[in-house]
């Protein structure tokens, strides 16, 4: 009788311990799952000096309490590289995990940023428009100076010859045949990378944040991804033809501004109407469809230009929303942003609209 009941215990214990580890198995699955869904956010720079224009600039002291505040804030500065393999796996990232990236090729970025990121032994990317460094342009830097970068680990990317307008055509050209000379320049710009640095990763930023769906499926069709302008973390199921970056120069250079954007949530958004962000109207609608996530639908606040938009919420079970500007837009390009907090921190989703109007 005793050992039955020793053997009753003994079993119970055994069955205790195979379902303690199966439980933990299973939260540890939907931690991963968790972590995976949280994302990146991609930051975007391009001169880090003092004496260069205001919209593109930040100072080195500036650029270094970002680097310093990332660091003593529980963030994770991984490479382009890794963040997109890990999303489009839907592999799981660290949390907090950012992204630091730089356009065009500016020589403040090998004097001023390079020093900095290494000794914070940070990864970084770099887009470059090969045509001004071939040309060997006053401000940028040359092929030794990008060589040693990607010899210690940066990455090299594309941002095309020429820097274009990928928008505008050519005297008397045709659509058809400005986006036959883009995929060309694409392909050149490609081709120049990689002659002298041996780095291919087929990552295109796009000049001015523009472009279209036209433009889009021509870098699908060559396996590119696309990083464009739009404000917004990046997640699994972000759009990887025009991925958004937060541009951090001039006002947004600012640390109280900026350490908002370096913690925010991919929002899981989609644009149902229009499909482009090239407009001809000065006060666009756009119907957004918010899938369900982590926050209230009823605390996603919508504005441009820090003023409310009219949400008209075409079904709310279902989050589509039409958001209408009570205000017309001047300038080439401008954007709608949609906040929600999160409500497990002090954390905020962030979805964004890019608008272009060429005329
Ligand atoms: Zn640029």
């Amino acid at each position: 009788m005793f050992r039955c009941l020793e053997n009753f215990r003994h079993a119970r214990a055994v069955f205790k311990a195979a379902f303690c580890t199966l439980f933990t198995a299973c939260l540890l699955m939907l931690s991963t799952a968790a972590l995976a869904a949280q994302g990146a956010v991609i930051l975007l720079y391009h001169h880090v000096a003092e004496d260069t224009p205001p919209s593109t600039t930040i100072s080195p002291a500036d650029f270094e309490a970002h680097l310093s505040y990332l660091k003593d804030n529980g963030f994770t500065v991984v490479g382009l590289d890794k963040a997109m393999d890990s999303l489009r796996s839907n592999q799981a990232l660290p949390e907090k995990s950012v992204v630091i990236t730089f356009d065009d090729g500016y020589s403040s970025i090998y004097s001023e940023a390079f020093p900095l990121l290494q000794s914070y032994g940070y990864p970084f990317t770099l887009f470059l428009s090969t045509g001004p460094i071939d040309s060997g342009l006053r401000n940028y830097m040359n092929w030794d100076q990008i060589r040693e970068m990607s010899d210690a680990g940066v990455i090299i990317a594309n941002h095309m010859v020429d820097h274009p307008y990928m928008l505008e055509s050519l005297d008397s050209e045709s659509d058809s045949e400005r986006l036959d000379r883009l995929r060309a320049e694409l392909l050149e710009a490609e081709q120049r990378i990689e002659q002298e640095t041996g780095q291919s990763h087929r990552y295109l930023a796009y000049p001015y944040g523009e472009y279209d769906p036209a433009i889009k499926s021509i870098l699908q069709k060559l396996n590119f991804v696309g990083l464009a302008q739009n404000s917004g973390a990046v997640g699994p199921e972000s759009d990887f033809l025009a991925l958004p970056r937060f541009p951090l120069a001039s006002i947004y250079a600012n640390l109280d501004t900026a350490r908002t954007k370096f913690a925010t949530l991919p929002f899981h958004a989609n644009q149902l109407q229009p499909d482009s962000p090239v407009t001809t109207s000065r006060s666009p609608s756009v119907t957004l469809k918010f899938e369900t996530g982590d926050y209230n639908l009823s605390q996603i606040g919508c504005f441009a230009n820090s003023k409310p938009l009219a949400m008209n919420w075409i079904d709310r079970e279902q989050g589509v929303v039409e958001l209408k500007p009570h205000e017309s837009f001047t300038g080439r390009r401008w954007r709608y942003i949609c906040t929600a907090p999160d409500p497990g921190s002090s954390r905020y989703y962030w979805y964004s609209v890019q608008w272009i109007n060429p005329d």
